[in-house]
């Protein structure tokens, strides 16, 4: 018995082994690079920070204009930003980051869950409770009755109807398992209050795979892929992701977004992980993200995050990052990077707290997470609101208030929480969004789509509380409709009386 076991062990071992070495495609990074260079260019980046410590205020406020005529930055510019001090500036500054905000996304605001689906990884990140040396973590990986069970409660008890699904790095959650679940959590539908859930649209946040692999993952159907590079800081990432493994490969992650576009995903997700390395050069790392894409393909990036590093399960590192990022800081690049990339959807996730989401969601956010639960099987399994089994999740939350909680917060502040998922739908991705962002034409469908699809989460999910606040909201959203848009106003209202009368997921 014993030697069954060690050889099926082996076996095993080699199966992984095999599996990891054909995961990169050379030929798949070697042709985005520019005569054999990379896009990102340490040496400039550290120049242009360098060469742009004092900024003046005559150039800073021209280039305040340019990001609200939404245009995006260039890296010296963003630089200038980087280094502003004075608060009186630093105030305008965020003053003009809530203005593009509201230019290209009005009062709307996008919620969603993170679903883990599976924390088995071949990869060793120093930062991470998944990485494949930390013995403790408690390893599992969701059946797709599993998954679909999980994805009842997030749409039948909570209302989401957006996800961001998360998976480690291995063999038995390759693009096959991806492609199931995504199958699987599309297909669940349940009875509500007044109509059905459902979730709509299935975000992926991944490794970074092939050309192949994402044209399947585009014919099954995914929303936005997320790929953060975690540090731009090339010396920073090969140290603190070991060589050999497939993480290791600073290109083949930096190029994964070429690669989706390639294959027609063209809503993608950047990301930096704050604490591995100066958040300034991570600022100008994602500035620079944002330009190749915009300059090969057309298409910048969908949305940007910026999440900062959490304590993790036996994870030192994660305990004490090596460059810290302050509360202080984390506000003034919030308000760069709005600034910089002016058209970008921006991610503010639970990781940080209640307190500082609130604080730092006027500078330009665009969308947030709620009810979160990041353990593997957290949401069917009936975790308590506000518990977390730190040996099953990557790191610990920060904010662990209901959905409800948060829309109600977010209307009274004047805020409408947008379910809608129809841009992709309909096809408004990539360029064809892009344009529409820039000229402030996606509002018109946004704002239509947003009132619809609050008034089928208030209808299906809300208590009376937070009912009353979202009608109130909804009236006077219906009076700018009427006042801004009169074409559309019949069309709305008959697509918002059959939403009342329990019709679902309408849209313009
Ligand atoms: N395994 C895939 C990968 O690494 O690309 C995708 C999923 S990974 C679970 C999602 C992201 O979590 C990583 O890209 C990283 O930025 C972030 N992350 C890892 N450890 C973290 C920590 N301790 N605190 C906060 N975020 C962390
Ligand atoms: Fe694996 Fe992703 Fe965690 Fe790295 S960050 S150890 S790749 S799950």
């Amino acid at each position: 018995m014993t030697t069954v076991t060690y050889n099926a062990g082996a076996k095993r071992k080699t199966n992984v082994e095999a599996w990891v070495r054909a995961r990169i495609k050379p030929d798949q990074i070697e042709r985005y690079l520019d005569s054999g260079r990379c896009f990102i260019d340490c040496v400039a980046i550290e120049q242009a920070l360098a060469a742009n410590t004092r900024p003046d205020p005559v150039r800073i406020r021209e280039i305040l204009q340019k990001s609200l005529a939404v245009e995006t930055l260039t890296p010296d510019e963003t630089a200038c930003l980087i280094h502003v001090q004075d608060p009186e500036l630093l105030a305008e500054m965020q003053q003009a980051a809530a203005e593009v905000k509201r230019k290209v996304y009005d009062n709307r605001i996008v919620t969603f869950a993170p679903l883990y689906l599976g924390n088995l990884c071949v990869n060793n990140c120093a930062y991470c409770g998944f990485r494949c040396s930390n013995v403790t973590e408690q390893r599992q990986v969701l059946t797709l009755d599993e998954v679909r069970r999980e994805t009842e409660v997030l749409a039948g008890l909570i209302g989401h109807k957006r996800l961001i699904v998360v998976y480690g790095e291995h063999p038995k959650t390759g693009v096959d398992y991806i492609a199931s679940t995504l199958q699987a959590i599309g297909d669940v539908r349940v009875k509500t209050r007044k109509g059905w859930g459902q979730i709509r649209r299935c975000n992926v946040n991944a490794a970074p795979m092939s050309v192949e692999e994402l044209k399947r993952l585009h014919e099954v159907g995914i929303g936005t892929f997320q790929v953060f590079q975690e540090t731009y800081h090339r010396p920073t990432y090969e140290r603190l992701h070991p060589r050999g493994t497939i993480k290791g490969d600073y290109l083949w992650r930096l190029y994964a977004m070429h690669r989706s576009m390639e294959a027609d995903v063209d809503d993608v997700g950047l990301g930096a992980l704050l604490g591995l390395y100066d958040w300034k050069f991570e600022v100008m790392g994602l500035l620079c993200h944002a330009i190749e894409l915009e300059r090969k393909f057309g298409i910048g990036p969908h949305t940007i995050s910026f999440p900062r590093i959490e304590p993790a399960h036996n994870t030192p590192l994660a305990q004490h990052p090596e460059h810290q990022v302050s509360d202080e800081e984390f506000k003034r690049l919030v308000t760069v990077i709005r600034l910089a990339v002016p058209y970008s959807g921006m991610i503010i996730t639970a990781r940080e707290s209640a307190a500082l989401r609130r604080e730092v969601l006027p500078l330009g956010c665009t969308q947030l997470d709620a009810s979160s639960k990041i353990g593997i099987g957290a949401y069917a399994n009936d975790q308590p609101e506000g518990d977390q089994q730190s040996d099953r999740q990557q790191f610990l939350l920060g904010d662990t208030r209901s959905l409800e909680e948060v829309i109600r917060e977010l209307a009274e502040a004047g805020y409408i929480t947008s379910f809608c998922t129809a841009g992709y739908r309909c096809g408004r991705t990539g360029k064809k969004i892009m344009g529409l962002l820039r000229s402030g034409k996606e509002g018109q469908f946004c704002k239509l789509n947003a009132v619809i699809t609050f008034k089928e989460w208030l209808d299906d999910f809300a208590g009376p509380e937070t009912t009353a606040v979202g009608e109130k909201l909804i009236a006077m959203e219906m009076a700018q409709i009427k006042e801004k848009m009169p074409g559309f106003y019949d069309q709305f209202v008959g697509a918002y009386l059959k939403t009342e009368a329990g019709a679902r997921d309408l849209y313009f």
